[in-house]
Order: structure tokens, then sequence, then C-alpha cells
């Protein structure tokens, strides 16, 4: 049965309205757009046109995964994070408005190199270095399959000259450097809290949210490692979820950063919590 753009479009987004989809019309716009590979805001010129059997297929694919709470990246292959396009794949975090705000705070001061640990898709590093033209940095993960997507990344932004791939558990494989940034959005989430989430944040990478412990592991883990990779006065950031500030702020102090400071997003939830480097010790 031939229908209209129109047609297809209203009974879509009832379709996912349905499935308890909350931008329900938005997406179905998104995905009609998609599957006829033209911009989201060309639907409305076209709402008279038919839609072609073909069409109506592989539109009515994209409508059965997002129903069964597939995330719109992994339908799409992409997510828009801060200034650019970053290809998502299921083998990385699919990147968030809130990780944003890390990349605004990181880019508040100057830094000449940067190391991104735990890089999934690249959106932090490659965000950085796309606005610092001078800078250059090296991007570590424990998944060759998320290096692999954060490389494709990097190409498509064509940033391959300034930035190295390492395959590493957090600092352990990385070759000796100094960096004047380091940044971080480790697996933060609490396991009990990971498993009332979203369905959709169940197609992510598991490793990727959670510690499967207390949500603070992996920042005790960097905080401890990061000493011997933070240059004088150099920066570390990381993102935390919303009530983890104190607990990641007391890590933090305990290892002996200096300048700890909890930092809030826009809507005031705190977001980063940013130090520098400990004081050298006298030799
Ligand atoms: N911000 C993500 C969420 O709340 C978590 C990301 C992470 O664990 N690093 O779903």
């Amino acid at each position: 049965m031939s229908q209209t753009l129109q047609t297809a479009l209203t009974h879509a987004g009832q379709r996912l309205s349905g499935a308890g989809i909350e931008d329900s019309r938005r997406e179905a716009r998104i995905l009609l757009a998609f599957v006829l590979g033209i911009d989201a805001l060309q639907v409305s010129l076209r709402l008279e046109e038919t839609l072609t059997a073909e069409h109506s297929a592989a539109f009515e694919a994209t409508l059965k995964s997002r129903m069964a709470y597939v995330p719109m990246s992994h339908i799409l292959g992409y997510r828009e994070f801060y200034e650019h396009r970053f290809i998502v794949t299921p083998d990385v975090l699919d990147p968030r408005p809130e990780t944003e705000e890390l990349v605004a705070r990181a880019l508040s001061a100057p830094f000449q190199n940067v190391l991104d640990l735990g890089v999934g898709s690249g959106c932090i590093i490659l965000s950085l270095l796309a606005v610092n033209s001078s800078a250059c940095g090296v991007a570590v993960d424990c998944s060759a399959k998320a290096l692999e997507v954060a490389r494709r990344n990097a190409a498509k932004l064509q940033l391959t000259d300034r930035v190295r791939f390492c395959r590493s558990d957090w600092c352990a494989e990385i070759p000796s450097e100094r960096f004047d940034l380091i940044v971080s959005n480790p697996p933060y989430i609490h396991p009990a809290v990971w498993k009332g989430l979203s369905p959709e944040v169940h197609h992510e990478p598991k490793l990727a949210l959670t510690d499967g412990k207390d949500g603070l592991s992996h920042y005790a883990t960097i905080a401890h490692q990061a000493h011997g990779f933070l240059a004088a006065e150099g920066r570390l950031l990381f993102e935390i979820g919303y009530d983890q500030g104190a607990a990641v702020a007391e890590i933090l102090r305990k290892e002996g950063y200096r300048d700890i400071a909890i930092l809030e997003d826009l809507d005031h939830r705190p977001r980063v919590v940013s130090c520098r480097a400990r004081a050298e010790k006298a030799e």
C-alpha cells in the first residue's frame, strides 16, 4: 500500500509514542530523512510525495529497531557532539550532552598535549584538538574496537596527524610522556543504578558505563596512575556523576592533587572535577 511521507510520518510518530519513545515525532522525522538520504528539515517540503516500497521497507526496519529501544545513534551511525558529528557504534559509549561540559572546561585554559583516558568514540579529545589546532594528543582505550571507532572519527575530522592511539588499561601501557592536560570520562555508574537505566543504555558497552563496584574505583586508579604522566602545572579533569563530586574530590585530595574544584554545568549540576598536579617532591 503506497503512502505519502506525511501519512508515513504520522503513523510512525504514533507507533514510536505508543512504544514509550518521548520525542517520537522528532525521531520519526529524523529516521525518515535518514532513510531518504535527505536532511530532516527537507522532510517538510516533501510531505505530499509518495514513499517508494523500498524506502517504506527501510523506514519500517528503522522503526522496528527504535521500538526495540536501539539508540538513535546506533540506527543512524552517528551522534552530534560539541561542534562535530561523530561515528558511533555499539562498541563505544554514545556521546552525551553532559560530556560537552568537560570539553568546555578543558578548553578554558591553554594546553599543548592532551591525554584522553578511555577515549571511546574520541568525542572528547577530538573536539579539543579540533578547537586547539596547535595541540596534539594521545587517545587511550582498553577496547581495540573502540579505538577503531576513534581512529575513524579522527580521520573524518582530519586530525589523524595530531593524535596517537594506544591500547592500554588506563596508564599501564602508555608511552612515558608528560601531558599538560589529562581528561577522562571513566565508567562511573554504580552497578545497581546501571541495572535500572533505560533500555537504550543497555545497548551500550557495559564496560564503558559501570565499574561493577561502587562507581568510584576507576577515579582512584586513574588519580593514582596519572601523577607519572602529568606535567608540573598540568590539569586533570574528570567527568563525574552528579552525586560524586565530594567523593572524587576526596580521592584527589588524598592523592595530593592541588586546586581541586567541583564544576557545575548550566543547570547547576556538578559534572566535572578539576585539579592540578601535586607539588613536585624535592629530590
Ligand atoms: N553520563 C553517562 C550516563 O549517565 C555515564 C558515562 C560514564 O559512565 N562515564 O549514562
